[in-house]
């Protein structure tokens, strides 16, 4: 371990923690990340000092959260490299953006007989709000199919967009395989043929740098759970040209312009979007995130991982019975695999027993380990406090669990 990856460790209590009576190996980050110091402190700071409802009060403290809940929107911008503020709508998470989007622009922009195109491998995030579109506007949801290597088949996609298309709706990342997608390509054709993109960045917020201009996306979701942030933050990034047209997702407090009996006219955005009230705490508590991945450097967060993962793949293809899930080109952050005929609950459980924290099952995918022939997975993700010695804890307990299982 390098005096750097042990400070950057000593950052994040959790880790010291122990189980069953082992320093924990944490290896679930694309479920959630653990938190920092700053992150933690941040929150207890708000309650302990500042906190009442936002944008609402004259008082001294309900301006005070109103400034840092603003402060922490701009921050999200300017990491994102967003055009202006407006353009980042607050929300619980990813889930919560896409059903906002497939709401919101559904209603306003799609109607009987137009297309939305996915792709085989996404999270049932980034399907079932599209399907629930599709049977509520008698629309279609089109699909575009993976490689055995878990690699898009980027040839499909333009022949699928047509003038009945409305989204492509994508993942930056695989939450399963790590493949990362060519999203700039899809953006390109699909620009081409004045068709917008929503980019899933649930699983490469965390790791890879977005400028959502240089992308041109015209949607971004994200977690801040998974990048060191609070339960209950995250956002949709959208471009106003877009967000200004879309009807509003909930009805509520702040998202309207004036109330009445007769009608109610709506808030410009990003307010249009975020009825009631918003868990702010955890808002501001994200931008702290960010503010600690931006002093690691994205850069090294970025070296880091990608070091890590190449490092595991080679110390698991060496062992007998390993089958890897996925073997893209260029991947980040998760690794999926199988040993021999072992179930994948079954080497969870027992590496569960020896403090290692993995994932099984199908990962909120089932449409891809349908396609893979598969019931799911084990699934070891990874995160910027990790290192060799997880790698190596990782390989013994497979070796110790192949032993006993196998
Ligand atoms: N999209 C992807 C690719 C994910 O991995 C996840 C969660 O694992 C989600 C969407 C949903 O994220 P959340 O549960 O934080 O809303």
């Amino acid at each position: 371990m390098t005096p750097k990856e042990a400070n950057i460790r000593s950052e994040f209590p959790l880790l010291r923690e122990k189980i069953y009576g082992k320093y924990i190996t944490y290896l679930d980050n694309g479920a959630t990340t653990q938190k920092p110091r700053c992150v933690l402190q941040c929150i207890e700071e708000i309650y302990e000092h500042y906190n009442s409802n936002i944008h609402r009060g004259v008082h001294y403290l309900s301006n005070k959260c109103t400034d840092l809940f603003e402060q922490a929107r701009h921050t999200i911008a300017e990491h994102l490299n967003a055009r202006e503020d407006a353009e980042v709508i607050f929300t619980r998470g990813t889930t919560e953006a896409i059903n906002l989007l497939a709401y919101s622009f559904g209603e306003t922009f799609c109607k009987e007989g137009d297309e939305i195109i996915v792709s085989e491998m996404e999270h049932h995030a980034n399907i079932v709000p599209w399907q629930m579109l599709c049977e509520r506007k008698r629309m279609t949801l089109r699909v575009i199919p993976i490689t055995d290597n878990g690699e898009l088949v980027m040839e499909s996609v333009e022949p699928m967009i047509s003038e009945r298309t409305r989204l492509i709706a994508v993942t930056h990342v695989s939450n399963v395989m790590g493949t990362i997608n060519d999203v700039e390509r899809i953006i390109k054709i699909a620009h081409s043929h004045n068709v917008p993109v929503l980019v899933d960045g649930a699983q490469s917020m965390p790791h890879v740098r977005i400028d959502v201009q240089a992308m041109d996306c015209d949607f971004l979701a994200f977690s801040g759970h998974k990048m060191y942030a609070p339960n209950g933050s995250g956002a949709l990034y959208g471009k106003r040209e877009y967000l200004d047209k879309m009807v509003p997702y909930h009805g509520g407090g702040e998202m309207i312009d004036h109330v009445s009996f007769k009608g109610t006219t709506y808030n410009v955005i990003p307010f249009k979007f975020e009825a009631g009230t918003p868990d702010y705490v955890s808002a501001i508590a994200l931008a702290e995130a960010i503010r600690f991945m931006e002093s690691l450097d994205m850069d090294y967060i970025m070296a880091h991982e990608q070091a890590l993962v190449q490092y595991a793949l080679h110390r698991m293809r060496s062992l007998e019975g390993m089958r890897i899930i996925g073997d893209a080109k260029y991947r980040s952050g998760a690794i999926s695999f199988l040993v021999g005929k072992i179930h994948h609950y079954d080497m969870g459980m027992i590496l569960d027993k020896m403090g290692i924290a993995v994932r099984t099952g199908h990962h909120c995918a089932q449409p891809l380990m349908e396609r893979m022939g598969i019931t799911g997975t084990v699934r070891a993700s990874f995160g910027v406090y990790n290192t060799e010695e997880d790698v190596e804890a990782l390989i013994k307990g497979i070796m110790k669990a192949t032993a006993m299982l196998g």
